[in-house]
């Protein structure tokens, strides 16, 4: 058996040109306070929800940074909130960015 051509390596380098847009985790962390505070478009707050749902761990960078607003506007306001939640939710929100940071 001789004279076969082998053209599949061929085929499979020029399907792989262009990547689909995929949300991902850094995109999402991002992004989040943009998402929480409405300021999204629609296409986009549609793809920054299906990742929650599908990420865990973003998913838990967005109830931080959730809880974070709410404690803020708080503490503007005349209900004082009180220190060490806010330091504990600053603390989890500083380690939650070094881990997707490196
Ligand atoms: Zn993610």
């Amino acid at each position: 058996m001789s004279g076969q051509s082998d053209s599949q390596g061929l085929l499979g380098a020029q399907g792989s040109a262009a990547a689909p847009k995929v949300t991902d985790c850094t995109e999402t962390v991002l992004r989040i306070f943009e998402f929480l505070d409405g300021e999204m478009g629609p296409d986009d707050c549609v793809r920054i929800q299906s990742h929650l749902d599908e990420c865990g761990p973003c998913l838990r960078e967005y109830q931080l940074d959730q809880a974070l607003k709410i404690v803020v506007k708080r503490s503007c306001g005349s209900e004082q909130a009180p220190v060490e939640l806010r330091t504990t939710i600053l603390r989890r929100l500083t380690m939650v960015h070094l881990e997707i940071s490196e």
